[in-house]
Formats: structure tokens, sequence, C-alpha cells
């Protein structure tokens, strides 16, 4: 099976490639990128005006199965993922049961083969059962097929645990992720602390809390040699530390999520519990620091966070709503913002959606190299369209983008050579 894709722009930022290219993909994988290709029985995609991208890569997505299918199942998010452009997701552990053994990872691996849309990158539990006392046994999850071992959702509490965490990952090569957050300084809140929180007498989340636990976990990587990805980065102070840790020379990766890019404190007015997440949405300011750090490519990851939940799980008072929000079909033309603003280039925002997190999580993923494995995006940048919750793919629909109008959109999307999503099929 062959197929050609012909007449795009192909941008390849992992071998600083933007030019118009043809890709031809042969047995899955990528077998030559070059112009006026031979396209000799094979399937022609024409990709006049598109953009041909390396298969975009989230790592950090909630695909609630086992245990929480009501939600969202690992055939209806990666389904939904494909719509996006991803290729590519890294599933978090917090399912029930907890991705702290090697029979919940491999289930999941199995499970997302036999679905057959993107690949499961599944991500162990740091500790067993996400309670913060013992350490998951991170040689048999990585055999199972885990990438990286996180409790996200929560922080590990214990800073011993998480210094023997990091020296017991580093003997595997697995990167630990922060979920970043001083649970004492966190207190009740419920939204970033502020003015805003102030006026709609919320009890306030203040960014100390994140800064805080990143700085811990930060000197702990420097300390113990470990890989450290921090998630969700939503602070200032968190850019600034993990900044600083770069150029000594600590390894530690960062992403930063569409939502906390795009919108500030000011959308929980109303107490729309669509603007409720963890951490929460903090102010104008901070979301300057995060655009100078994706910019600077301090912050190396787009990622989602995707975090279905069923609408009685939202259609609460703002104190007891869960926290998350989807979002694996709108970060791409929620990224694709930034470059009309002005705070990447194409290129990087395709760097923050492929490579990046590729090397974050030491992916064999994210280029378009020749003999590389043919995850491909075919993007229309041009494309106008509303969003609207009710038709999203996912089975759950809370997002605060609802009748949003965006501009971009996955046209195609190719898993191993194979084509799981054609938008005109939809
Ligand atoms: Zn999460």
């Amino acid at each position: 099976m062959k197929i050609l894709i012909k007449g795009g722009r192909l941008i390849d930022p992992a071998n600083s490639i933007d030019d118009q290219l043809d890709v031809l993909i042969e047995n899955g994988c990528v077998a030559a990128v070059g112009t006026n290709l031979d396209s000799d029985n094979a399937q022609v995609l024409d990709a006049t005006n598109r953009l041909v991208v390396p298969g975009l890569i989230d790592v950090h997505v909630h695909l609630r199965e086992p245990g929480y299918e009501y939600k969202e199942d690992i055939q209806s998010g990666t389904r939904a993922a494909v719509a996006g452009g991803f290729t590519s997701v890294a599933c978090m552990p917090n399912t029930d049961p907890v991705n702290d053994n090697k029979t919940v990872t491999s289930y999941i691996c199995q499970k997302a083969a036999e679905v057959g849309l993107a690949t499961v990158f599944p991500v162990g539990a740091i500790t067993k059962g996400l309670k913060g006392e013992s350490l998951s046994e991170m040689g048999q999850l990585r055999e199972a097929g885990c990438v990286a071992v996180t409790d996200d959702g929560r922080p590990v509490d214990d800073g011993e645990i998480m210094r023997r965490a990091m020296e017991y990952a580093r003997s595997f090569d697995l990167p630990v992720i922060s979920h970043a957050e001083d649970l004492a300084i966190v207190g009740g809140g419920v939204m970033n602390d502020g003015f805003v929180a102030t006026e709609l007498g919320l009890k306030g989340i203040p960014w100390v809390a994140e800064d805080a636990m990143v700085a811990r976990d930060v000197m702990l990587a420097e300390f113990t040699g470990a890989r450290l990805h921090v998630a969700h980065v939503s602070t200032r102070g968190a850019v600034e530390i993990i900044r600083a840790a770069q150029k000594r020379g600590v390894a530690v990766t960062a992403e930063v999520t569409p939502h906390h890019f795009t919108l500030t404190e000011e959308a929980v007015r109303g107490y729309d519990t669509n603007a409720k997440m963890n951490p929460p949405l903090r102010s104008a300011d901070d979301v300057a620091a995060i655009r100078q750090g994706l910019a600077d490519g301090t912050i190396g990851v787009i990622a989602t966070d995707h975090a279905p939940h069923h609408r009685d799980e939202k259609n609460v008072e703002f104190n007891i709503a869960m926290n998350g929000i989807v979002g694996l079909e709108t970060a791409l033309p929620l990224t694709l913002r930034l470059v009309e603003e002005g705070v990447l280039s194409l290129s990087e925002a395709i760097a923050r959606l492929t490579c990046g997190p590729a090397q974050a999580l030491n992916l064999s993923r994210g280029s378009l190299t020749v003999g590389s494995i043919a995850d491909v995006t075919v993007i229309d940048p041009e494309c106008a369209w509303k969003l609207e919750a009710e038709e999203l793919l996912s089975k759950s629909k809370n997002t605060p983008f609802d009748g949003w109008s965006l501009k971009g959109k996955a046209t195609n999307t190719l898993v191993r050579g194979k084509i799981v999503y054609n938008s005109d099929e939809v």
C-alpha cells in the first residue's frame, strides 16, 4: 500500500524543513520526501494549499478507560484525537484501577491496538494507587509499555518519596511528570487567587502553590539527575524557575495547555464551570509569561490535558464541579492563533506539537525523516469553522470554547501510513 501526499507545504521542524515537497509512504513508513515524486500505483492525496506535518503528539490526555467509560473510552478518545490531528497520545494513569501495574498497562495497549486509531503511549503511576506512599514497580511498567511516570491529578506530597521516585525512574530512563501543586497552600481554593476570585466570592489558589512545587521538583531533578517534565505550567514563576534550571543544565522540559495560553481567570466570571480547571486559569500577566516561555523555547510542548467529564459533573455549583476540559479537537486551531498573533512562527507552533513532545517523553515519533513511522497530519490552515460542543467526537462536551470561531483544521490524519481520519468523510 503506497500513498503519495502531493503538493503540500511540508513543515518538519525536527529536520528544519519548510518547503513545497511531496511525501511518499510505503509499508507504514516514510519512503521518500522530495519534489515530483513518482505516483506509480500509489493512492494520491492532494495537499494543495495544505500543510503537511509530522503527526501531532499530545503527551497529556485522560482517556478514562478503564473505569470511567461514561466520560470517555479508548475508542472515543482516540477518535477525537485523530479528528484533532493527533496521531499519538500519552494517557494519564488516574483510571480505575489505577495504571500502577503491568496488567492495566497491557490492557490499555491492547485495546488501543484493537481500535487502531491514534497510537496510545500509557503513562504509569509514580506511587501505588496514586496514594503518594509507596513506589510502583517502574521496571514492570516500562516493560509493559509505559513511557513515563506521574501521579497526575495529584502532586507527590512527600519530598523524600519524590526523591526516591526520581532515583528509581532514572534507573529505567523513565521521565517523571510533575503535577506541581502544594496542596497545603491550595487549601480549599477553586480558582486563581486574586481580584476576580474576591469579586466572585470564591476561594483562591495562589500562584505560589504551583511555584513552590515546581521549585522542589526541579531541585530534586537536579539532585538526582532524573528527567523531569512539568505538566500544565500556568504561572510566571514556574516559567522562570524552569528557564533558570534549563540554563544550568537540569534535564527539565515543560508543557502548557491551549486553555492556559488562551484564557485568563476572567473566563470564570458567570461561574462557568467549563472554566474550572487545575491548575486554574491565571492572570493576564501569567498568560503573557507563558507565551514568552513558548516563544523562547523554555516551554517546548503544547499538551491538552484533555479531561472529559459528564455534564452532571459540570452542571453543578462552581465549588463542587470537577476540574478540567476536553481539548483534543481544539488544540490545533488554538495553537495556530498564536501564529496569527505573532507569538510563534508556524514552524515553532508545529514543533511544540510534534518534535517537542516527542523529545520530552523520548518517543520515536515527531518527524518525517525518511524511514520513520508514517504518522502524518494534513492541515487546512485557512479552514474557518465554528466550534459546536455538541458536535465534538469526544463523549464529553465540557469546553469553554463552545461557539468560538476557529481557524485551521486537520483534514487527513495518517497513523502508520494508514488514513484514519478524513474530514470529508465525517
Ligand atoms: Zn491531567
